[in-house]
């Protein structure tokens, strides 16, 4: 079963107190792993029984802090922030939250200057405690969004990370959100018939690798069970929504989502085997070898990560091509099959002309991304040997000219490989039916001059490709 975390939920609040285990039951038997389970909320007391939770279930993690509502009650008495403290070194701890500013039963307040001032002060106190146990944050915003995004930015909010939960603001304080490193959590308003663009556009904004999914439970169910107490299984509904958004699939939004949980609360999990073949929408991607002919300066695979998409393609050995064969399946279960991975296909040519053909024999679309260096590696003109294997070609040129192609994408070939690049774009037009070049969207590369050779000079088509967007 696909597997799926809900990032916030309050399970320690009365209204689970008459079926508690029937609703972490039911949450595990629709595939969730995990629950963050939520300590602040209802004074220090529920950090206690969040904690006690997360104790004796496995699969429950705690946080801890005071909701902004609680803001003025413990402000005064310091004993309490020392009790958070002291909370802040228990393992199953693994962020600070809910905690941020809430102005919306405040603001007509006769106080409410007074009342504003406490919950920036409280909230500044539990950014240092993060940052002291070196915790990420889950920040709640409703109302505040200058005040919580100056905040964050003056009291160095995002050395451990964070995520704005059950976000509720437009693209706009979307991008600044990203722009701190933060994650968006989306809850079941997503679904809502009725009032739910800004978030969906927010969705449709956000790269699926800075999206969390949660319930916020007991409050604001999804459809089909809006109006009704939320429980975590329903944070199902949120991928689906998330996935029908973005065109994914509802198993690439779990699994990502779930990937992006672990990473920012640091959840313990098994590191699964290095994928050979990984499916994102209708595609299968082949991943073949883990060796590259370029050092790309933008390539996160030089910092040890090899997740893309949710999977992990760190190879344990180069697969042969019974191995791969093995792990493509029934290609017809796919509208493509894809040379792409974590590493360049055509430095294992035999191997990809071979699957390649017995893909093609068995009536499949075969599609290559590749670096385009593949003649100057080999010595010769492999495109006459793809011809008929393959149906698409990609190939990253990624810079307008030599110099800027060798600070982005360094290799042993120096000033030869951009020429050669060029040289086999020109070469895949008369053997490949269908020819893209693609630049990576990232500082130092031109993008709109790289389209322009590309299109104007080379004749082929050009493709922007987002930053670790593979797939
Ligand atoms: S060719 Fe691809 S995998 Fe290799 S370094 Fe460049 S971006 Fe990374
Ligand atoms: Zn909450």
């Amino acid at each position: 079963m696909t597997e799926l975390i809900d990032s916030h939920a309050h399970l320690t609040f009365p209204d689970f107190d008459k079926d508690r285990k029937d609703v972490l039951k039911r949450a595990r038997e629709a595939g969730l792993v995990g629950i963050v389970n939520i300590g602040s909320g209802a004074g220090l007391e529920d950090n206690f029984k969040s904690l006690d939770l997360a104790k004796v279930n496995d699969d429950i993690f705690s946080t801890i802090g005071f909701h902004p509502h609680d803001a003025s009650k413990v402000i005064g008495h310091s004993e309490n922030f020392d009790a958070i403290k002291k909370l802040a070194a228990e393992p199953k701890v693994v962020a600070v939250g809910e905690v941020g500013l809430d102005y919306h039963y405040i603001a007509k307040e006769p106080n409410a200057a007074h009342l504003k001032k406490d919950q920036i002060e409280c909230l500044k106190r539990l950014i240092a405690i993060a940052n002291e146990f070196n915790l990420p944050l889950i920040i709640h915003d409703r109302e505040a969004h200058d005040d919580t995004l100056f905040t964050l930015r003056n009291e160095h909010a995002n050395n451990w990370g964070g995520v704005m939960h059950c976000f509720s603001g437009d693209v706009a304080l979307a991008k600044e959100v990203l722009d701190l490193g933060y994650y968006i959590s989306i809850t079941g308003a997503v679904t809502f018939k009725k009032k739910a663009e800004d978030l969906q556009k927010v969705v449709k904004y956000v790269p699926i690798e800075r999206l969390l999914v949660e319930t916020d439970c007991p409050y604001i169910a999804p459809e089909p069970h809006r109006g009704e107490r939320n429980e975590p299984s329903y944070v199902v509904q949120v991928a689906k929504k998330i996935a029908a958004l973005k065109g994914l699939s509802y198993e690439d939004v779990a699994r990502i989502t779930t990937l992006n949980t672990r990473r920012l609360f640091h959840l313990p999990h098994e590191m699964p085997e290095g994928r050979i073949a990984y499916a994102i929408r209708q595609s299968l991607y082949l991943n073949i070898t883990n060796r590259c002919s370029l050092a790309c300066k933008f390539c996160p695979k030089h910092s040890g990560n090899f997740e893309v998409k949710g999977y992990n393609l760190k190879l344990q050995r180069e697969p042969d091509i019974e191995d791969v064969w093995k792990a493509i399946g029934d290609p017809s279960d796919f509208k493509e099959v894809v040379f792409c991975g974590y590493g360049e296909p055509t430095m294992r040519l035999e191997l990809l002309k071979a699957i390649a053909k017995r893909l093609k024999d068995g009536g499949a679309i075969v599609r290559l991304d590749t670096d385009g260096l593949g003649n100057l590696v080999h010595g010769r003109n492999i495109l006459s040997e793809l011809k008929g294997l393959i149906d698409s070609i990609s190939i990253s040129i990624n810079a307008d000219n030599s110099k800027k192609y060798k600070s982005v994408c360094p290799s042993k070939y120096g000033e030869t490989a951009f020429p050669a690049v060029c040289d086999f774009i020109r070469e895949a037009k008369k053997n490949i039916p269908d020819v893209t070049a693609s630049a990576v969207s990232v500082p130092g590369v031109d993008a709109e001059a790289t389209r322009r050779l590309v299109e104007k000079e080379l004749g082929v088509k050009f493709r922007l490709r987002e930053y670790q967007n593979v797939g």
